[in-house]
This record gives C-alpha cells, structure tokens and sequence, in this order.
C-alpha cells in the first residue's frame, strides 16, 4: 500500500480523496483543522511547520501528496485566503517535498485562470495593500489571487521537481458541490455563483474532482508534469473559446 498525505482531509473534495484512497488499499495521513491525523492550522508559519513535522512523524517517506485545504472568497478575512490557499499549501508541498518519491497534486481552482501573474500583486509581495483596496471584491479578488499564486508557483518548480524524479501537477476545478460552494452560496457572492452555468449545467461532484487526482497520482500519468486540469463542466471553454 502507498502512503498519500492529503491536506483539507476533513472535507469536500480532500474527504473525497482520502476515502476513496483508503478504499483501494492506501494508508492516508490527512491533515486539516480537525477531524484528521494531524491537526494543524495551515494559515500560520508555526501551523505549516506542524503539519509537516506531523505527516514526518508518521512516515517518513511518501508515496504520494495531495495539497487540497482552502478557504472560499466568502471567509471574512482576505488575506486568509491568500495564508492558507497559497502560502500554506506552497509550505507543505516544500516541506514534503524531501520525503517524496512518487507524484503530488495541488487543488488550485479555474479562478487562477482569472488572474494574470504580472497583474497578480502576489506577484510583487503587495497583496495586503491591493486588498485593503478592493472593497467589497477583496474575498474574491483574493482568492483568484491566490489559486494563480498557487498555479505559478508549482509550475515554477517543474525543473527541480523532475529532477528529483517528483511529478507535481494542478486540478482546476470549477463549481463543485462541496461545503465550500454551500457557504459562498449563502454569502453575499451567492447570485455571482448561482448564475455561473457551466455547459454540463450542474456543479461537479467531489468524487468526480477525486478520481482525475487519483489518476495523476498514480502509474498511468507517469509523463505528466507541471499540467493544470480544468475540471470545469466546460465553462472555460465556454468563456475563453480561443484562449488556452
Ligand atoms: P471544504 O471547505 O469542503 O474543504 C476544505 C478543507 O480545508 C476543510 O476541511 C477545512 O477545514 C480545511 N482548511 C481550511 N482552512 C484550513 C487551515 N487553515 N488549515 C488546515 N486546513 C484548513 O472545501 P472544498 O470545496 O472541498 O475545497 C477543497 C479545495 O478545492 C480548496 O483548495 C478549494 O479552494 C478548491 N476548490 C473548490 C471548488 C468548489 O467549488 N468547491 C472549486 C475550485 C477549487
């Protein structure tokens, strides 16, 4: 059996990963809030270093990572999504990245496609003052900000990474039905999502996000590297027909 650490293991499409790891065989150490093996807060320095001496403790080595936790637009504090969606997730695939000999996936969002990196002040180190702009946009500029923030930044480390003989790729997902989406539906953004229709008009399933991550996991992805997979019920297509 794999070993697969798996952030945001309590929830959503993170919960979806980690039982249907289990369910083929593998051992899962999850990481989140609560409910998880390790329990840590990913949006505080002392918090990432928790969770990766955490996931260390129990294996040494790992088979497999999947960087999942986030928080939606809707969370009151903007520069939390940026803590958690980019710089904890940035924290633990660096972290782990040592003890890894198979493939990792990030859970970064069709939202990073929204951004442009020279346009993103994450870019520049000037989140904090931009969001202290944005007014009412602040949530979902912010998380647009960090899901592109997240994007580039495993792109960036393709070299060092396939050297190391470490595949490490992006899942885009686009509206899935998850706890997540239930709260930004119930937020002030709630028409914005409402009205979002993908071409498969109904939102994706967190086992539909699981399965594509498993995929890029395992064997069959072995010449998969540095790739983001829209998962999106064919909305960026839609979007952005001549544009890829
Ligand atoms: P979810 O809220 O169901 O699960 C997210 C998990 O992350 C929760 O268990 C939560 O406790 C954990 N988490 C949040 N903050 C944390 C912190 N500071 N430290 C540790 N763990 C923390 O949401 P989901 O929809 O399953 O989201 C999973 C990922 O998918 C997120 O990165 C999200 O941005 C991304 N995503 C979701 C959608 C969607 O429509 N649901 C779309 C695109 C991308």
């Amino acid at each position: 059996a794999d070993v697969i650490a798996v952030t945001g293991s309590a929830s959503g499409i993170g919960a979806a990963v980690a039982s249907s790891l289990r369910a083929i065989g593998h051992e899962v150490i999850g990481v989140d809030l609560r409910d998880a093996e390790v329990c840590a807060d990913l949006s505080a320095v002392d918090g990432r270093k928790a969770a990766v001496s955490g996931v260390l403790e129990r294996s040494g080595e790992l088979d497999g990572l999947v960087v999942c936790a986030g928080v939606g637009p809707h969370v009151p504090d903007p520069m939390m999504i940026v803590e958690v969606n980019y710089r904890g997730a940035i924290a633990v695939l660096d972290g782990l990245f040592p003890a890894l000999r198979g493939a990792a996936v990030a859970v970064s969002s069709s939202a990073s496609t929204m951004t442009k990196w020279a346009e993103n002040p994450i870019s520049r180190g000037e989140e904090a003052a931009a969001l202290a702009e944005a007014g009412q946009y602040a949530g979902h500029l912010a998380y647009s900000w960090s899901k592109n923030a997240l994007t580039v930044a495993v792109r960036q480390r393709v070299s060092q990474w396939g050297a190391a003989g470490v595949r490490l790729n992006t899942v885009a997902p686009g509206a899935v039905d998850t706890p997540l989406l239930q709260a930004g539906l119930g937020s002030r953004f709630g028409d914005a999502i409402r009205n979002y229709r993908a071409p498969i008009s109904r939102h994706g399933r967190p086992d539909e996000i699981a399965s594509l991550i498993r995929y890029l996991l395992g064997p069959d992805a072995g010449y998969i590297h540095g790739a983001q997979f829209l998962i999106d019920g064919g909305s960026d297509a839609l979007l952005r027909p001549t544009e890829f």
